[in-house]
């Protein structure tokens, strides 16, 4: 039997972030993870700091997002002190060729961008680039992007250094519950005792937490491409259409995403999915067309009936946390997520009302 302060369930951008700031705030943690460290949608996500047609979601997910998005730079520079893996998080921008689908959809989108205070300025696409139709775009130049595979690592390398205990392919696989107090975790023959559990278990957290269902929190699979790079002129900045983007990374390798596919658990590639973000990407961009694919992969996304992660103290048992649920937007949120878990374990003020991502808000099916 081995004991520690806190157990973290899941070593996604989720539970790592939060084994950072735990850490630092003296208790010691373990961290679990039924497979490879860091292998899971946070590997598999693009990497792009901010939502996706954002004024579109919820206003706790635009929120949760904002909070994450302003965290980022200090992340990066706390990793950077700690001579860890470059992530590549660099500005890169986001332009939206087909922003506005509704009537009403160029004031909501003023007001997102005046409340969280993102410059935006509306141009002609085709202005930003000539092969682009004629329509109006919407350009994003301060959004950020991170290669979050490098993220992972730079975060795996920091925890250790921290002193953070990180177990690969040891499943959780029964929380050790009495009286309505957390005990611990029982994963395959060993008992890990701690007086504080946090369940970031991402798409598989609704089969953890006891009360949720695992039809509130469900996979959703996200395949993707990657192009190997290729000869200037390069891609700069984030290019979204018809809910197909391309982002560019530093090496000049362009990942492209990406399908939303209900499938369950299952992390297949289908080459319909592939053939399908080729011809898209090559119609955004076309001197992909000259490119070959490097690698294509799939993740599943952790997502919600309402798309609002769950975030918060369990309202039953003692000692239990959780935070999952991040759908499309987990990376962004990270940093903002393991400071509100952290807030809440060691009694700091929150650093926004968290009522939204409560675990016991009523289901909407
Ligand atoms: C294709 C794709 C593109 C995306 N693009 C973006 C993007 O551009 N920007 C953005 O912000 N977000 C993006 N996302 C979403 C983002 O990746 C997720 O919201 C986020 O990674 C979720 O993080 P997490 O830590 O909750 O889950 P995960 O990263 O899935 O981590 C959960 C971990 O828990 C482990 N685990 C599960 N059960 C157990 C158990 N019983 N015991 C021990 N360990 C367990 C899993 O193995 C896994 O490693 C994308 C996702 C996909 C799939």
């Amino acid at each position: 039997m081995s004991h520690t302060d806190c157990i973290i369930i899941g070593s996604g951008i989720a539970g790592l972030t939060t084994a950072l700031r735990l850490r630092e705030a003296g208790f010691s943690v373990t961290v679990l993870e039924r497979e490879q460290l860091g292998r899971e949608a946070s590997w598999a996500g693009g990497g792009i700091l901010c939502p996706l047609y954002a004024w579109r979601y919820p206003e706790p997910v635009m929120r949760l997002a904002a909070a994450g998005m302003a965290r980022y730079p200090s992340l990066i520079e706390e990793l950077r002190c700690k001579q860890t893996t470059d992530p590549e998080f660099y500005k890169s921008g986001l332009l939206i060729v087909d922003p506005i689908q509704t009537p009403h959809e160029a004031a909501q989108i003023t007001a997102w961008a005046t409340h969280y205070q993102y410059p935006h300025q509306w141009q002609a696409a085709e202005a930003h680039f000539s092969h682009l139709p004629h329509q109006k775009a919407l350009w994003l130049p301060d959004i950020n992007t991170v290669r979050n595979p490098r993220l992972l690592h730079a975060l795996m390398a920091a925890v250790r250094q921290a002193g953070v205990r990180l177990l690969e392919h040891q499943p959780a696989q029964k929380l050790l519950i009495q009286n309505n107090r957390i005990l611990g975790v029982q994963s395959d023959n060993t008992t890990h005792s701690a007086e504080r559990v946090i369940i970031t278990a991402g798409a598989w957290s609704g089969g953890l937490v006891p009360g949720l269902s695992p039809a509130q929190i469900f996979p959703v699979r996200g395949q993707m491409i990657r192009f190997e790079p290729a000869p200037a002129p390069g891609l700069h900045t984030i290019l979204m259409d018809q809910g197909i983007y391309l982002i560019p990374r530093q090496d000049g390798s362009v990942v492209v995403g990406s399908t939303v596919e209900h499938v369950g658990f299952d992390k297949r590639t289908t080459e319909e999915a592939i053939a399908h973000l080729h011809r898209k990407a090559v119609a955004l961009w076309p001197n992909l067309a000259r490119n070959a694919i490097a690698q294509q992969w799939s993740g599943l996304r952790p997502s919600t009936q309402d798309e609002i992660p769950y975030i918060g103290a369990h309202p039953e048992i003692e000692g239990l946390w959780v935070a999952a649920g991040f759908y499309r937007n987990g990376l962004a949120m990270g940093p903002a997520v393991a400071e509100i878990l952290t807030n809440l374990i060691t009694g700091r003020p929150a650093i926004m009302d968290l009522t939204d991502y409560r675990l016991d808000r009523p289901a909407l099916f």
